[in-house]
């Protein structure tokens, strides 16, 4: 049996179950639909630019894509160009991979004032996500604060640290390397309102912070346990462990030479951001853990930064029509399933947790779930699938950038690289719309 399934989102967690859905179901066409007229979705424009090796699975989502039978739809957004309903009426099976690109806020006073900004925006910056590359942070100051004990935090302050020749062999936009080479930042905070037990780095990542050619890292060593504790979970110890033994040997080193500093800031939960109209200072309460939560100790802390970076989470943006869980940010979903025939994957469904390869194991699960819905419900057959899609498209003027004009863009951007860089992305609509429908690329 021929089934028509959407798939919107191709990040991941999309075209992992476009990948599974491909192995078990041969006959099936399938649509994989994307907002931009790039696939990969944060692959591309999340995962930080000087980690190519993590971005290289993009090798293996490329044969997903251009499987017989499975189709890209870039330049398409769901909500924009095509209804919910109209997806549903399209298709079989409809599967929401549309991750979470809003960030969650702190909601203290001060918030929106200049120089604060969500790590969605940041990332998106110095990455070239079309929506963000205008942003244009103030990196002006001295110091600038990343709120977050993630590797999300991580990845932002290790980007502003590392010279141009660190960042040579990356695929940092040229606008932003450009910005952080001429930017006078001295020193980056991280902070975090629990402690080094509760955060959520991975070893690998934090101990980046120790080798970076102009940058020292100062942790206090009186903030560090001597043992990650009994609370942490069996599976967690190792990791924490490790995490400690990277923060004490930083900790122990001798320091000063370099001309940046990262402090890494554990116990402290922003209170409000302070300033006019442009952030001046961070207000934070000291805290301590009780029942694995930071509750304020009464201690409170001012420390001058002239820029904010807020990376605390994300939340999917919800559409019409899709029951929304406007507590966990997600759509609302019962282990994937929406309604009959939508399901969700990834980060929409689950919330933004995990990496790469998170998605995948999920993805197996999920499709297992898809078939043996679609074996009991066999009045779900014969929808009119892409070819009614495709007529909606032309009709309202979207310019659809499938799998050859995203190939376009991708040999444009090798082509215009310079240096060691493996790319030179382009960072508007307008570029990226124009070297698809190109065949000479855009100079
Ligand atoms: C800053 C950052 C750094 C990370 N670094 C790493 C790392 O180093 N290693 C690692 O393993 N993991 C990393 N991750 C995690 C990893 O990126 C995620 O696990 C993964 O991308 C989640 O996949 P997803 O498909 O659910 O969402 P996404 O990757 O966000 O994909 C969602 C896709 O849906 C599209 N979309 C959204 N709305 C619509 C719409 N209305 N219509 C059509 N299309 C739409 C988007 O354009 C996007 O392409 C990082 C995450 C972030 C945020």
């Amino acid at each position: 049996m021929s089934h028509q399934i959407a798939i919107v989102g191709s990040g991941p967690s999309g075209l992992y179950v476009a990948e599974a859905l491909a192995k078990l179901l041969p006959d099936s066409s399938i649509d994989v639909i994307d907002r931009l007229p790039t696939p990969y979705g944060l692959v591309r424009g999340g995962i930080a630019p000087d980690h190519q090796s993590t971005k290289n699975v993009s090798r293996a989502f490329e044969k997903t894509l251009s499987r017989h039978g499975t189709r890209f739809l870039g330049n398409v957004e769901i909500g924009r160009d095509l209804s919910y309903d109209e997806l549903k009426a399209a298709y079989d099976v409809v599967v929401l991979s549309i991750g979470s690109a809003l960030d969650r806020t702190l909601g203290v006073p001060g918030e929106d004032l200049g120089g604060v900004y969500g790590s969605a925006a940041f990332v998106g910056w110095y990455n070239g996500h079309p929506q963000h590359h205008d942003l244009a942070p103030l990196l002006d100051g001295k110091a600038l604060a990343v709120i977050g004990n993630g590797n999300v935090a991580l990845d932002v302050v290790r980007v502003l640290a590392k010279t141009p020749a660190e960042l040579a062999d990356s695929d940092i936009c040229l606008h932003a390397a450009r910005a952080i080479a001429a930017g006078s930042l001295t020193d980056l905070y991280l902070i975090g309102r629990r402690g080094p037990v509760e955060a959520s780095f991975t070893p690998k990542e934090l101990g980046e912070l120790g080798d970076l050619e102009r940058c020292d890292v100062i942790v206090d060593p009186r903030q560090l346990p001597d043992d990650v504790g009994p609370e942490v979970p069996e599976k967690e110890v190792k990791v924490k462990q490790r995490n400690l033994e990277i923060l004490r040997e930083f900790a122990a080193r001798e320091h000063g030479a370099k001309p940046m500093r990262i402090h890494i800031l554990f116990y402290a939960a922003p209170v409000a951001v302070l300033g006019e109209h442009r952030a001046r200072a961070i207000l934070l309460d000291r805290t301590r853990i009780e029942n694995g939560r930071a509750v304020p100790t009464g201690e409170r802390l001012e420390l001058p930064v002239d820029a904010v970076v807020v990376a605390i989470g994300y939340l999917t943006a919800p559409f019409a029509g899709v029951p929304f869980d406007e507590k966990r940010g997600i759509f609302a979903n019962d282990e994937g399933l929406i309604e009959p025939g939508v399901y969700a994957a990834g980060w929409c469904k689950h919330g933004p947790r995990g990496v790469v390869g998170t998605n995948r194991t999920d993805a197996q699960g999920l499709v297992q779930r898809i078939l043996s819905e679609l074996d009991q419900s066999p009045e779900r057959d014969g929808k009119p699938g892409g070819a009614e899609v495709d007529r909606l498209l032309r009709e309202r003027g979207v310019n659809v950038v499938d799998f050859a004009a995203w190939k376009r863009i991708e040999e444009a951007e090798v082509a215009r690289a310079q240096g060691g860089k493996p790319r030179e992305k382009f960072v508007t609509m307008d570029e990226l719309l124009a070297a698809a429908f190109s065949k000479a690329g855009v100079e």
